[in-house]
């Protein structure tokens, strides 16, 4: 792959991917603006990448309409809705510009931003993602990426940007590093951060969308937070181990307290173990088996931890290509 249409342009491809899931309300306008803002331009080739992520309604004819109508269209068609991760991660793998901009279908994300991320691209950055100014969202689900993302942000392991959606320009190299990854539960704006490369955030406002309905229901949404969370930190697992370890030096502590209480006969509220035979048994096993429990359960999820790293299957690391030195050996 060049990222060169053709051959005898040596104008740069840039590649559009626009995932699609019932925007038939949206998607002409869609494709007009990305044509007026990006097909004029003259020093690069365009390519757009809708992918149809198993629409029911109309989305799929007016692609084929756009495919008829402009050769720099591509179509994927996914044989049923695998959700938008996956249909970003499918345009990935088809898009063959030497740079490729993942967009929404639905014009939240300005196409005018993109020729910005070329200038950056252009620049040397390699990874170029938007940062969400001002959403228009209501102010429950504004609340909810907030704490998600500051969330994420202490438990992952990796430097998420916060407020960065999908929409982003990624260079070859970073598309070719994302499309080697073997993992199912794909969190894009996390394995973005994840493969490293040069990157830097252009801030933009977010409108609402144009036209149509959120595709994203809460219960969608909230998968997509669980994903973002659970493939990129074992620390839940990791607090199980710290609650136990702190539950069993209190339960320790109880332990002997009981002991002494019971052996010493002092009144605690006018009361001494002795009063209700067997409670003192009853407390310190209650006391002993639950911060076992807990402890195993920890030590456990220690192991689960490690599991999980391991079939997720990423690399120990990614690098660019080795360089070496030209000089003759020996000054
Ligand atoms: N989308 C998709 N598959 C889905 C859900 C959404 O391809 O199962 C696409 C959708 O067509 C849009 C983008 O993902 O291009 C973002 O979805 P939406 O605008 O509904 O999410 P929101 O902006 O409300 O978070
Ligand atoms: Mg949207």
């Amino acid at each position: 792959m060049t990222g060169h249409r053709g051959g005898e342009s040596n104008r740069p491809l840039i590649s559009i991917v626009v995932p699609c899931f019932n925007e038939q309300d949206v998607l002409r306008l869609t494709h007009q603006s990305l044509i007026k803002s990006l097909g004029g331009e003259r020093n690069f080739d365009l390519e757009v990448v809708y992918v149809d992520d198993g629409s029911t309604d109309s989305t799929l004819e007016i692609i084929d309409e756009f495919i008829n109508s402009d050769g720099r269209v591509v179509a994927v068609t996914l044989t049923r809705n695998f959700g938008h991760q996956a249909a970003v991660t499918a345009g990935l793998q088809y898009a063959t510009g030497a740079a490729v901009v993942i967009i929404d279908a639905d014009l939240q994300d300005p196409p005018e931003v993109i020729l910005a991320m070329i200038d950056k691209w252009k620049a040397g950055y390699e990874v170029v993602y938007g940062i969400r100014e001002r959403r228009q969202e209501g102010r429950a689900k504004r609340l909810a990426y907030f704490t998600f993302y500051r969330l994420l942000r202490k438990l992952a392991h990796i430097d998420i940007p916060e407020d960065s959606g999908d929409f982003a320009l990624l260079d070859r190299v970073a598309v070719n590093a994302l499309n080697a990854l073997p993992e199912r539960n794909r969190f894009m704006r996390g394995l973005r951060a994840w493969v490293g490369f040069k990157r830097i955030g252009i801030h933009y406002d977010r409108p609402q969308r144009a036209a149509g309905q959120s595709k994203y229901s809460m219960l969608k949404l909230m998968k997509l937070g669980l994903d973002g969370i659970f493939s990129f930190s074992s620390k839940p697992l990791s607090m199980i181990l710290l609650v136990g370890v702190i539950s069993s030096v209190v339960s320790m502590l109880g332990f002997v307290l009981f002991l002494i209480w019971s052996l010493t006969d002092i009144k605690i509220f006018g009361r001494t173990p002795a009063d209700a035979p067997g409670f003192t048994t009853i407390v310190l096993l209650l006391f002993f088996l639950s911060s076992m429990q807990l402890l195993s359960v920890g030590i456990i999820g220690e192991y689960i931890g490690r599991i999980f790293d391991e079939t997720k299957n990423r690399p120990t690391f990614l690098t660019r290509p080795v360089r070496r030195s030209t000089k003759s050996g020996d000054e």
